[in-house]
């Protein structure tokens, strides 16, 4: 499969049972190293991995040329074998060399050892893709594609493309927008993702949808977030959240599977309430232990001024006790940057005339009754040795707070340890009020609410609860989905609660609710962010590492120089005219 009219085995694949073959290779000068007795060693790298060459000394190929090297296979001379390289105990000798392409010297060493400036880097990415890592990290995300696509056509799933041009949509992102030359003043609108289409592709009967597709949202850049991604996207009629979620875990599984190697244990499941209870995060990371403990039954009532708060919350730190006055001040600051009022600590010692007994070290300890000194210990299951971290706030604060300390205590790389897959379910319908007051969308506005708290829409819709759940990896949301409004009159109901007019929803939607009007099934579906879950099957924190031409964080892509200004002739065509930048 790997033979072409120029070469016959690849670098990377040559073993000693190679020896004696007589083989021809095509590849780039990985390095060069003089030898003596006039020979030069050149490793030869092509995607496949790197082999070691014993040439003539006067042979003129250097760093990154490109050549064809027709050699024989040899075993390595006793003790020069090097265990590090899967070709390590071979050589390809007696060779003659044809220069394909010179090439200047590479901006930065093609290595997987060095760390070169980001933005060479990307300004050459056809140079950094060689890199082994890279090429390493695109076959994984490679064969994560080939996985899902398998598994969902095995699931009776059938792939259908849509639109790239598209309209505006409520999905609570903002869009890029593009301007149409034959509708002068008119654009189109790149897709936040295939939501609408998907749905309308249930109307239309297909029963069982998916894509691999292409999302783009003009969102500030992070670690996780490029303005393009790519998703799994599903959509199923008939169909109940549960059977959504085990189609897409199939999916997600086999793909971790065909790239890691290894079949991800059981996937766990947890309510919204219990993983924001729990883990004070809607995405908690099950690497580790560490879980909240509630308080507040314990301090109801209590003397203590500073726990007198809807609720209290604990997190016990192992080892804690030994963390100095700089590092306790330290968190109590961040708890405080978090938005907590503030943040008490209980270092848990060893009572002094031995035994079994606690002590508490804290300048809040005085003022603790001794029902809630030791409801405190009894609660937390705090140990000898351990810290004790308490926000006392409103439920939702003194919950983030203490999660977002727990994962910074606790935290893990991101190719370390187990892969904890979790369904987090039951999410709020709405996360908050907009400037307006009006409630803002946690999932998005197809999303269909609980039945039973449809009629509170309107008069308590931070009370309504969603059927929207997300898949969660390691502390990282790899997607969302929900069931879906198949229904006219709650899609109106739902437009109208986050202060869309009737007006504006049949301007903006009126295909949408006219396609619920002709006989719409009940569906739901899923989003799976490949990005991201191929950065955690690659151990990458950044998905810049697993994207073969991202942008920079500020939007850029240092190669092409993307985003740059039109010609003037192409503007007048559209009919745009620019302002000059502030
Ligand atoms: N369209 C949603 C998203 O991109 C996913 C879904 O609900 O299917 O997050």
């Amino acid at each position: 499969m790997t033979t072409t009219a120029m070469r016959s085995h690849r670098c990377g694949d040559l073993r000693t049972e190679h020896a004696g073959q007589r083989v021809r290779l095509c590849g780039w000068v990985a390095r060069r190293r003089e030898h003596g007795e006039a020979l030069a060693f050149v490793d030869l790298r092509d995607t496949s991995g790197v082999v070691q060459c014993v040439l003539n000394d006067g042979v003129d190929v250097r760093g990154e040329w490109v050549v064809q090297i027709e050699g024989t296979v040899r075993l390595r001379p006793e003790g020069t074998a090097n265990p590090d390289l899967a070709t390590g105990a071979v050589e390809v000798a007696d060779c003659s060399v044809e220069v394909l392409n010179r090439a200047e010297p590479p901006p930065f060493p093609v290595d997987d050892r060095t760390d070169s400036d980001e933005s060479i880097r990307l300004r050459y990415r056809y140079v950094d893709l060689r890199r082994p890592r890279l090429q390493s990290n695109l076959r994984r995300r490679a064969a994560v594609f080939a996985a899902m696509r398998a598994a969902m056509v095995r699931q009776g799933f059938v792939e259908i493309e849509t639109p790239l041009l598209w309209t505006p949509t409520p999905e609570g992102a903002r869009e890029f927008a593009v301007p149409s030359r034959l509708h002068r003043g008119d654009f189109y609108v790149l897709p936040q993702s295939p939501q609408i289409a998907k749905q309308l592709l249930m109307v239309a009967g297909f029963d069982r949808y998916f894509q691999i597709a292409r999302c783009l949202r003009d969102e500030d850049l992070r670690a996780d977030r490029q303005f393009e991604f790519t998703q799994l996207d599903v959509e199923m009629s008939f169909a109940s959240a549960d059977d959504v979620q085990a189609a897409v875990t199939e999916a997600v599984v086999d793909a971790t599977e065909a790239a890691t190697g290894e079949r991800p244990a059981m996937v766990e499941r947890l309510t919204w309430q219990q993983a924001m209870d729990r883990f004070g995060t809607d995405k908690p990371d099950l690497r580790f232990a560490l879980e909240l403990v509630d308080l507040t039954p314990l301090f109801a009532g209590t003397e203590v001024r500073a726990f007198a708060a809807p609720c209290v919350r604990a997190l016990t730190v192992p080892g804690g006790a030994s963390f100095g006055r700089n590092r306790l001040d330290g968190l109590v600051e961040r708890a405080k940057t978090l938005g907590a009022k503030g943040l008490a600590w209980f270092k848990v010692n060893a009572d002094e005339d031995g035994g079994e007994a606690k002590r508490l070290d804290s300048p809040l300890d005085k003022f603790l009754s001794d029902e809630e000194r030791a409801g405190l210990l009894q609660r937390s299951g705090a140990a000898v040795g351990d810290l004790l971290l308490v926000v006392a706030d409103e439920w939702r604060t003194a919950c983030t707070v203490l999660g977002a300390l727990r994962l910074e205590l606790g935290r893990m790389p991101v190719g370390e340890g187990p892969r904890r897959f979790c369904w987090v379910t039951e999410f709020p319908m709405f996360e908050g009020l907009d400037e307006q007051g009006h409630p803002v969308a946690a999932h998005h506005p197809f999303t269909m609410p609980h039945p039973d708290d449809l009629p509170r829409l309107r008069s308590d819709p931070l009370a309504v609860r969603s059927q929207a759940y997300d898949l969660v990896l390691n502390g990282w949301e790899l997607g969302s989905g929900s069931v879906r409004i198949h229904r006219e009159d709650i899609q109106r109901q739902v437009f109208d609660a986050l202060g869309i007019t009737s007006e504006e929803a049949e301007a903006r939607f009126g295909f949408l609710l006219s396609a619920f009007r002709y006989g719409a099934p009940p569906h739901a579906g899923f989003a799976v962010g490949v990005d991201r879950l191929v950065a955690i099957l690659c151990g990458e924190e950044n998905i810049r590492e697993v994207i073969a031409f991202p942008k920079t964080q500020s939007g850029t892509d240092l190669m092409t120089g993307a985003p740059s200004a039109l010609a003037p002739g192409a503007l007048r065509e559209l009919g745009l005219r620019t302002v000059p930048r502030d």
